[in-house]
């Protein structure tokens, strides 16, 4: 038998039969050195809490909660927490803080459907995957009013205003929203909290046109894949500005986008952006017919995944909302119309086909209704159109000579038109709406930004999209680390004060690995993209000879490489690598966009202009290479990012981690691994620990003698700001270990300075 866990056979003592809550009240547990109630590690990995009979050395008898009685080595118990603090609202609170105690107060609260948990300044939401009735008008007036504490997105964003309100106004504020994992509720959170401050910032109606824009921005930017029916593909950062009396004055997108790739190709069982299939299924008939509108089951784009339709949404329905929206944001019924044609043009495009012409395997697109009907929609000839889909202009020495085109090299071709246009597309929105949403010259400074950017990902296979996705969430997990660790521990350090260090996961590593130049992924795959030659096997294998001595890095087989991420490690499948970096759009396809009729003002004009780093002139393309000028997409997503970045280091952040309880998107289900390992990856413990051992409160000596100097007995007036704050804390007897002298503040825990104000207050 195995030595260390022994099963003996005992007869089961009454107590041990019965629920937890009935017969393990054990009241001496908390506190006492004797831990009655522990939690034991099932060989699955979950957690059990069972009840110890005897410890003799290094070993505890132990009996489970079905009565079975075990002997085990002591140091595989971990203590848990007394009944009474079943449920916390703040993890701050719980005596043991450790995983299975956090885990498990996690499932409690969940269980009871209170899925908002404080963990120290973070607020952790478990998603509910179900309606819960937490929100509406009521919520929000006694959130408003104080009268329910319990946490809440609403309070979290209360605090938020109070803090715009109350603060300076030139701190930005902002709603950080983001976690490990997709599908964990960051856009429905982002979504609750903007509700939160519609309600208390209207009045203008300027907050309708704000809410308006998350059915709209969805509808563009959101997809169903198999882990998120509601996908963000793109990231969002909304500032919401208010004036002086608080009311909402204006708002301003900025976006993160990065997955241009599922306009043309989906997976199997996911969808291509909504819009698609709402524009399918919602048209009018007068529309339908004006664009030559086919069902979706028609469209190459769309039926390569064999997935068209979404459980519980009726996506003609939501077509109405998005047109309703659109007006909202003042869009005129010409401009949508506009903007209907050119996804039908998209939708059309992948239906082009080609034949081919020599025997050298060069094609030519065939003139059929595909065809015809892009021609028409994107307002340009049909010969033109034919022309630059099945040829590329190249200049030779001094020579212009027209290069014709292989299938591949042309269906690449057609694919770089269609995503660029979705492209241009949804820029020209978000610009749209926010000129609709502008703030003007009214502007106060006082804002609230809220971030929502698409979660970390990993799926059986991974691609370019989930390397820009993970490495954009290793970046702002860093600015997580930074606001919550580093910064508060180099605040401590600064100040000279006492202060135990709380060992945190730094990222840096891994973003060395993305970002060091010139031997960092990112770096090198655009070297390799830029290669004539350059393959996804060329490119494998030289991530392999440079970074293998990275501790982040692993080389895999073939054409995989291995990623330690924060989240954990992802295995990157380098197949198509290189030509989704490849801005495969040709001067030729730019050329016949800018000159098309497109009635959407600027659409193809400016747009396309930043899709190159410079005007391009001189001689464009290396034979089968890419357009050399151009930026490749990792370059240009990881200038957008830092942009954002940017913005995000202005800001005073408040964070929120959303948590994925499941991966069925069901209600009910609580997979406790799947939690651990995203309380592990967002460090939600080292955040309760860190706050719990820090000294939150912080003020300065000037502001602290002169606020409470006053009530000294003795004269102190000739005293400096520092002697003055010690004699102030003696007299009011704060206990030593509550507070802590540093050169220029005093740090204090939390809530120590209440019995000084409410002196002040009285006086
Ligand atoms: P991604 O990174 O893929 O964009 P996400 O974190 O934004 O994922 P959401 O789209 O916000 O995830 O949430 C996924 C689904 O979970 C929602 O469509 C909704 O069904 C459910 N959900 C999330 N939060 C809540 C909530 N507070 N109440 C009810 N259901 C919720
Ligand atoms: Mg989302």
């Amino acid at each position: 038998a195995d030595e260390d866990s022994v099963s003996v056979s005992l007869p089961l003592p009454s107590i041990l039969t019965s629920s937890r809550e009935s017969k393990w009240n054990d009241t001496n547990a908390y506190g006492s050195k004797k831990k009655i109630q522990s939690w034991l590690q099932l060989p699955n990995g979950d957690w059990e809490l069972v009840k110890i009979i005897t410890t003799s050395g290094a070993e505890s008898v132990i009996s489970l909660p079905n009565g079975k009685v075990l002997k085990v080595k002591e140091d595989s118990l971990v203590p848990a927490n007394p009944d009474i603090l079943d449920g916390v609202d703040d993890l701050m609170q719980l005596s043991y803080l450790n995983e299975p105690s956090v885990l498990f107060n996690l499932q409690y609260r969940y269980n009871h459907n209170m899925i908002y948990t404080k963990a120290g300044p973070v607020l952790v939401a478990v998603n509910p995957f179900k309606k819960v009735p937490l929100y509406g008008n009521d919520y929000i007036e006694s959130y408003k009013c104080k009268t329910i504490e319990s946490p809440h997105v609403y309070a979290i964003t209360d605090t938020a205003i109070r803090e715009m309100i109350r603060v300076c106004p030139l701190i930005l504020i902002l709603l950080s929203i983001f976690s490990g994992e997709s599908g964990a509720g960051k856009t429905e959170t982002a979504k609750i909290a903007m509700q939160y401050l519609a309600a208390l910032g209207g009045g203008s109606g300027i907050e309708n046109e704000i809410l308006k824009t998350n059915p709209i921005l969805e509808a563009f930017g959101n997809g169903k894949t198999l882990r998120n029916d509601n996908s963000s593909r793109f990231g969002k950062l909304i500032e919401i500005h208010f004036s002086e009396a608080g009311k909402i004055s204006g708002a301003n997108i900025q976006t993160l986008v990065y997955e241009q790739s599922r306009v043309v190709q989906c997976n199997e069982g996911e969808r291509s952006y909504h819009i698609f299939y709402q524009l399918c299924a919602g048209a009018p008939s007068s529309l339908r017919e004006k664009l030559n509108l086919l069902s979706v089951e028609e469209y190459k784009y769309l039926k390569q995944s064999n997935c068209y339709s979404i459980t519980g949404v009726d996506d003609a329905e939501e077509f109405r909302t998005v047109k309703e929206a659109l007006d909202v944001v003042h869009i005129s019924k010409g401009d949508q119309e506009n903007v209907f044609a050119m996804l039908a043009a998209v939708l059309w495009l992948g239906n082009i086909s080609f034949t081919v012409v020599d025997n050298e395997n060069h094609v030519q697109a065939v003139e059929d209704e595909g065809l015809f009907t892009v021609a028409k929609l994107i307002g340009c000839d049909v010969e033109n159109l034919k022309l630059t889909l099945s040829t590329r202009k190249m200049k030779v020495g001094n020579d212009n000579i027209v290069q014709k085109l292989t299938l591949s090299q042309a269906i690449d071709a057609r694919d770089a038109l269609a995503k660029s246009i979705y492209a241009c597309l949804f820029d020209w929105l978000v610009e749209q709406i926010n000129k609709s949403l502008a703030v003007g010259k009214r502007q106060t400074g006082r804002s609230i930004s809220i971030l929502d950017i698409y979660g970390f990902e990993s799926f059986n296979r991974n691609s370019f999209e989930q390397f820009c996705i993970n490495y954009a969430n290793e970046r702002l997990q860093q600015h997580f680390n930074r606001h919550l660790f580093k910064l508060e521990q180099e605040e401590y350090i600064q100040d000279g004060i006492d202060w135990a260090k709380v060992e945190f996961e730094d990222n840096q590593d891994c973003l060395n690995l993305f970002e060091k130049k010139p031997l960092g992924l990112l770096s090198l795959i655009d070297e390799e993209s830029t290669f004539p030659n350059g393959t996804d096997l060329t490119f494998a294998n030289k991530l392999k000879q440079h970074l293998n001595s990275n501790s982040c890095f692993k080389g895999e087989r073939e054409k995989a490489f291995t990623v330690r991420h924060y989240a954990g490690e992802v295995t990157y499948d380098t197949t198509g690598f290189l030509e989704k970096n490849r801005d495969l759009l040709h001067l030729d396809s730019i050329q016949l966009l800018s000159s098309s009729k497109c009635h959407l003002p600027k659409l193809f004009g400016s747009h396309m202009l930043t899709q190159s780093e410079k005007p391009v002139v001189g001689p464009l393309h290396k034979s089968g290479g890419a357009d050399s000028q151009k930026l490749s997409v990792a370059t240009k997503f990881k200038g957008q990012l830092f942009q954002l970045m940017q913005r995000l280091e202005s800001t005073s952040p408040h964070f929120i981690r959303c948590i994925k309880p499941n991966n069925l998107q069901s209600p009910g289900s609580y997979e406790q691994s799947l939690v651990l390992q995203q309380l592990r990856c967002c460090g939600v413990l080292e955040v309760v620990r860190i706050s719990r051992s820090g000294f939150p409160t912080r003020v300065s000596h000037q502001k602290f003698s002169r606020r409470y100097g006053f009530l000294l007995l003795e004269n102190v007036a000739s005293q400096d700001p520092l002697s003055v704050s010690v004699s102030i804390l003696h007299q009011f007897n704060i206990l030593p270990e509550m507070y802590q002298v540093g050169y220029t503040k005093l740090f204090f825990r939390t809530g120590q300075t209440g019995v000084l104000e409410d002196t002040r207050n009285r006086t």
